[in-house]
């Protein structure tokens, strides 16, 4: 039926047209097997081989993956290769094979038990991480009953294609042949999946849960695929490709328009000064940040420095990163985030309790003031590398004031110790918060003051207040800035920090939403911290929309009872400033990788 539409998440801009290629990547059918005793010595063997096997090719990838995504990507299959050589799950298949079943056959049946655990667990990060695991699983199987990686799967020859798989993994992503794949379609994932990640470093457009692709979508049909919206149109019409090429072209006029900012500064039309730094969360993200003008770095998260490592950083290793962050925004602040840890977000060695909500679990500064040896290195890094530079800290996840009391005891008692080493460091440095619980939000003023600084952390605010998982793909229209209790939230903390006199930014997603931008502008916020890309849009908008017309919209924001009357109050008012054409394309560009092949 042509016209039909499916409506997936956006996870990596850019418009992209063309054939379907569905890759049907399941677990292969293993035959039943049974071994005699005479036999089990044998299929022990090949099982080993086959783990080696995966392990060399996993290593193969990872190469691959640091020449055409970077190196911080490449870590994904460090991990996978940890996971494939798990010595209890690889005990547990051998114990299997001993007990007269062949490599295949035991391999199967624990890898099932395993995934089904993992699905059943409720936590979100093991979900996440169910693509690897099938990938790792699939190519151990296929090992096993003697096939080659390059049997899986292969591209039509010929023309450009999108790939529409039910799940994608990262080793398939990253294999793609860039020149020929030019969108990327799937039922599973959300932009926190690994796969989601590297598309989006490798520039392709993708859409991920996209529930019912596989059924829908065959081998051929002609797809229009919008990576921001997450919209899939299955067959367009001419009239369809039209105005995806019209959206296109303005987009691209809108680029260089953009472009264009990166050298001017960030002040509203009626001479207001705001600021806008980046959020840098890896570290081929400080070279953009620093190429588009970010007035510092208004969050450094330092997760990366743990994901998928074997053990944890060193004191030097961090103290040299901070200092190399910093180094790249003379004269300007860096605010360091202490480890938000949690979820899978720890090293391979550590073993983390599992549990059923993690979100509401034991991570971030609930993790480090736990684990004084995981944290005072951190502590120390900080001081050391804010010896002769503008460096901050910043807390994760706070809901009581007793938390920030305990850190800057042990941030204290660190300055003493580096001191009395004779080790050259700063005495102190401005301690501030993330207010991302409505907990810290309603005790703004508590926290004001212990605080040197607040910055929203929207993502969470909005998960925690609304109850809403901000990795769900089934809630995702729940997830909302504009919901009226985030918008009193925003207000109240800001009137707080104002009254103590202490800065007040924002670091979530929030603050790279056009639409968000002009509310928050008008709810009086002046610093903003977006990723890199997203900066020359935010400073367009600030350029765009006087702050006085802002305050009008946040006014009418602030007696709105639903999201909806929100986002009504704020295209309102930039409908007599802007084309909404416009805006609705602004929207879809936060990330300005927009790569489009649609025909002519
Ligand atoms: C947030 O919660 O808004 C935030 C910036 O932190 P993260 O996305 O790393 O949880
Ligand atoms: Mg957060």
């Amino acid at each position: 039926m042509p016209g039909q539409v499916l409506q997936g998440i956006g996870v990596s801009p850019g418009v992209a047209f063309g054939p379907a290629v569905i890759v049907r990547l399941d677990v292969p059918d293993v035959p039943n097997r049974f071994i005699t005793d005479e036999e089990v010595d044998a299929e022990l063997t090949r099982l080993g081989l086959a783990v080696n096997g995966v392990v060399e090719m996993l290593g193969t990838l990872r190469d691959r993956v640091r020449e055409r995504a970077g190196r911080e990507e490449s870590h994904i299959f460090d991990a996978q290769i940890m996971m494939v050589q798990d010595p209890d799950f690889l005990r547990a298949v051998e114990q299997c094979v001993r007990d007269g079943m062949s490599a295949e056959t035991a391999y199967e049946f624990k890898a099932l038990e395993l995934r089904n655990t993992w699905s059943a667990s409720g936590n979100a990060m093991l979900r996440d991480r169910l693509a690897d695991l099938s990938a790792i699983h699939n190519r151990m199987l296929h090992r096993l009953l003697g096939r080659t990686e390059e049997e899986l799967w292969s591209l039509p020859s010929g023309s450009e294609v999108v790939i529409v798989a039910h799940e994608l993994s990262p080793g398939l992503t990253v294999q793609l042949d860039r020149d020929r794949v030019v969108g990327l379609i799937s039922e599973e994932g959300t932009r926190t999946s690994h796969a989601a990640i590297l598309a989006h470093s490798l520039g392709i457009p993708a859409v991920m849960g996209a529930v019912g692709a596989m059924d829908r979508i065959r081998q051929g049909t002609q797809l229009l695929l919008d990576g921001q919206t997450g919209t899939v149109l299955l067959d367009p019409s001419r009239a369809d490709i039209e105005r995806a090429r019209a959206q296109l072209s303005r987009r691209q006029k809108l680029e260089l328009e953009l472009e264009a900012t990166v050298t001017q500064a960030a002040i509203t039309p009626d001479g207001v000064q705001l600021s806008v730094m980046g959020n840098v969360d890896l570290p081929d993200e400080i070279a953009p940040a620093a190429r588009n003008d970010a007035q510092g770095v208004g969050l450094l998260r330092t997760e990366f420095l743990v994901t998928g490592r074997a053990a944890l950083p060193t004191e030097d290793e961090q103290a040299s990163y901070f200092r190399r962050v910093s180094d790249a925004f003379p004269n300007h602040p860096v605010v360091i985030r202490s480890f938000d840890l949690g979820g899978d977000k720890f090293p391979a060695a550590f073993r983390a309790p599992a549990e059923a909500n993690p979100f509401l679990g034991w991570r971030s500064i609930r993790v480090c003031l736990d684990h004084p040896e995981i944290f005072r290195p951190q502590l120390r890094a900080v001081l050391r590398a804010a010896a002769d530079r503008p460096i901050q800290l910043m807390l994760p996840l706070v809901t009581g004031v007793e938390e920030v009391i305990a850190s800057r005891e042990l941030l204290l008692e660190e300055a003493l110790n580096l001191a009395r080493e004779g080790v050259r460091a700063a005495a102190s440095v401005p301690v501030g918060v993330m207010i991302e619980t409505p907990a810290a939000a309603l005790l703004a003023d508590q926290f004001a003051r212990h605080s040197a600084f607040f910055s929203v952390g929207t993502n969470d605010l909005v998960q925690y207040t609304l109850a809403v998982d901000r990795g769900n793909a089934r809630l995702a229209d729940r997830f909302s800035t504009h919901h009226p209790a985030v918008v009193r939230l925003l207000r109240h903390i800001l009137t707080e920090g104002n009254r103590a006199g202490i800065p007040v930014s924002v670091c979530g997603e929030m603050a790279s939403d056009p639409l968000s931008v002009i509310l928050l502008i008008g709810l009086g916020y002046r610093t903003l911290s977006v990723g890199p890309p997203a900066i020359p849009l935010v400073k367009w908008v600030i350029r765009t929309v006087p702050v006085s017309v802002a305050e009008r919209a946040a006014a009418a924001a602030l007696t709105a009872e639903r999201p909806a009357e929100v986002t009504r109050a704020l295209r309102e008012v930039v409908q007599d400033l802007v084309d909404p054409r416009v805006f609705e394309s602004l929207a879809a560009l936060p990330r300005m990788t927009a790569s489009a092949t649609l025909p002519s």
